[in-house]
């Protein structure tokens, strides 16, 4: 795996796709359907050098790029997979009903109304909840039971969810995606812990 940042791939219409390597991104580039690019920031990447003139070949590279031509991600528009993973970023691995902030091993799915009473597997019916939280809630309704959430679940799209899946956002990848995310957004709130521990 190359240390190099992942590159932020658009559509034609400015829709992040998915992250791409770097050698994706030249390739795009050398078949020329790099169309545009909203941002300054970029490097350079150097080749072979050439036995005809003795100079390296190097190629300049965006750290976003718009690609014309093939949108093949079925998954594009479609709501983000909803894992574990994500979910806890979602939730900054805070426990949605004591506030504070675990490892992702000390931490669980909770389903806001529990599935054997009818409560779905999606985005919006799950929380991230500490074990001790989540046996108490158990499958009781929250009201029945004296406990509350913290804050509110919801789907991430998918510059979010983009945000969440990559440990190496670059700042201008951030600004871009981060412009693209609705204002109830847990990525608008700096420290979530600190956020809710004000409510408790
Ligand atoms: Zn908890």
């Amino acid at each position: 795996m190359s240390a190099r940042p992942l590159i932020l791939q658009l559509d034609i219409a400015g829709n992040p796709c998915r992250w791409i390597t770097y050698e994706d991104a030249a390739y795009y580039y050398a078949k020329d359907l790099v169309a545009w690019t909203p941002t300054e920031d970029g490097f350079t990447i150097h080749g072979g050098k050439s036995r005809m003139t003795g100079t390296t070949s190097f190629m300049d590279l965006a750290t976003i790029i718009a690609v014309r031509g093939e949108v093949s991600d079925k998954g594009l528009y479609r709501t983000p997979t909803l894992t574990n993973r994500a979910l806890f970023r979602r939730d900054q691995n805070v426990c949605a009903f004591c506030g504070e902030e675990y490892g992702h091993d000390h931490l669980t799915r909770d389903h806001v109304v529990a599935q054997s009473r009818g409560g779905k597997d999606v985005w919006t019916n799950v929380v991230t909840a500490c074990g001790p939280c989540n046996r108490r809630k158990d499958d009781h309704n929250l009201h029945d039971i004296d406990m509350k959430l913290l804050y509110v679940p919801y789907a991430p799209s998918r510059s979010e969810y983009l945000l969440l899946m990559n440990r190496n956002v670059l700042a201008d990848q951030m600004e871009f995606l981060t412009a693209k995310i609705p204002a109830y957004s847990h990525v608008h709130i700096d420290n979530l812990k600190e956020h809710v521990s004000k409510k408790k």
